[in-house]
């Protein structure tokens, strides 16, 4: 006789029963099995068009003879290398698999039942996603213009609130926080209040008064920045980011983190792809070029969207864009719904190479 099968979702912890879980792009394989489709784009994960640079295949090639081995867990040779990219002590590193590897950490060590943590409407979806399954409450600040109002945010700390979490620019909006905005906004924020700064698309970013907050964190001890090689370097399958921040709360990370969270592949494939910074420029001035086709092709067919300085564009459909994005599917463009966010009526699209950029608005030209 079987017993019966217990309520396993009463038991689970009570952040984790009210998750919703992120809901990723599907792989582009898989989507074409569905749908019976070949030759299609995949414009929805804002992976970076170029692939990686062709240094990273020749450094993993070489690094597949120690497959048996574990992976070096404190990343010495890489943490060193970024040390010297941001000119930080080591010590000041955290390592994840990817940067939301990263976040979760943060989320781990200072979010707990009873603290509070603001995220901005709109904002990336893992901060809430990481702040709820350790079973803190994710308070959400209404947008301005799509970015994230700094002043509101300031106005809804209270005793519980742990950490604040700004993504700049933020995905999947695109919008961005100026120098003097964001260094004012640190100042005001009372300093045992964690203050996250994702900068996943840092490399992307032309504008003359876009901060580089790696800039800051001595100026602000209660800073972390979290940085990625899944966007402009193109290492999104290998799954690499890391934060900055200080020693101390770099140690506390670490506390939390599994041993060999970053793999040997990821490490030597983060390490060559550094040293390759022409390809970083030419991953940058593709994705220039092709926002600039986004930005005029949308107005020549009278569409609205956020205005991004990511490698990603949100279009304004003004009306139901779910329909819009099955009949892109269809004709092979992938791009991605942001219903989740709250934004039923927008369509994220990622910048891609400069075909494909024109057959999606080609496609969407029939469609609309
Ligand atoms: C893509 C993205 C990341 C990066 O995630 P990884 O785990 O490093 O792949 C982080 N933050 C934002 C806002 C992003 O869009």
């Amino acid at each position: 006789m079987t017993s019966p099968t217990p309520p396993f979702s009463d038991l689970a912890a009570p952040g984790v029963r009210e998750l919703k879980p992120y809901v990723p792009g599907k792989p582009l394989a898989e989507l074409e099995r569905e749908l019976g489709i070949s030759h299609s784009i995949k414009l929805a994960s804002n992976e970076n068009p170029l692939g990686a640079s062709a240094t990273v295949a020749e450094a993993i090639t070489r690094a597949c003879g120690e497959l048996a081995r574990y992976p070096d867990g404190s990343a010495f040779q890489l943490r060193e290398a970024l040390a010297e990219k941001h000119d930080i002590d080591p010590s000041r590193i955290t390592l994840g698999n990817g940067s939301n590897d990263v976040l979760d950490m943060v989320a781990r060590v200072f979010l707990y039942p009873g603290a509070e943590s603001l995220i901005s409407q709109y904002a990336f979806a893992v901060y809430p996603i990481s702040s709820q399954a350790v079973g803190s409450e994710p308070v959400f600040v209404p947008a301005k213009a799509y970015g994230h109002d700094l002043d509101a945010m300031l106005g809804n700390i209270t005793s519980r609130t742990r950490v604040i979490w700004i993504a700049n620019p933020n995905n999947p909006t695109g919008t961005w926080l100026s120098e003097d905005a964001l260094y004012a906004f640190l100042g005001k924020v009372p300093s045992e209040i964690i203050v996250v700064l994702d900068e996943a698309y840092v490399e992307y970013v032309q504008e003359p008064d876009y901060p580089d907050g790696s800039q800051w964190l001595d100026a602000f001890p209660n800073l972390i920045v979290t940085r990625t090689f899944s966007k402009a370097y193109g290492l999104a399958s290998l799954r690499i980011g890391y934060g900055l921040s200080g020693s101390t709360i770099a140690d506390l990370l670490n506390r939390v983190r599994q041993p060999f969270n970053v793999n040997s592949l990821a490490q030597t494939a983060a390490l060559a792809a550094l040293e390759d910074q022409a390809f970083i420029r030419r991953s940058v001035a593709l994705n220039d070029n092709g926002m600039q086709q986004y930005v005029s092709g949308l107005e020549a067919l009278g569409l609205g969207y956020i205005p991004s300085v990511g490698n990603f564009i949100c279009i304004d459909l003004a009306r139901d864009a779910a329909p819009v994005h099955q009949a892109l599917l269809q004709r092979g463009c992938i791009t991605r719904p942001v219903d989740n966010y709250g934004l039923p009526n927008h369509l994220r699209v990622s910048i891609g190479l400069e075909e494909e950029n024109k057959r999606l608005l080609e496609t969407l030209k029939k469609v609309i």
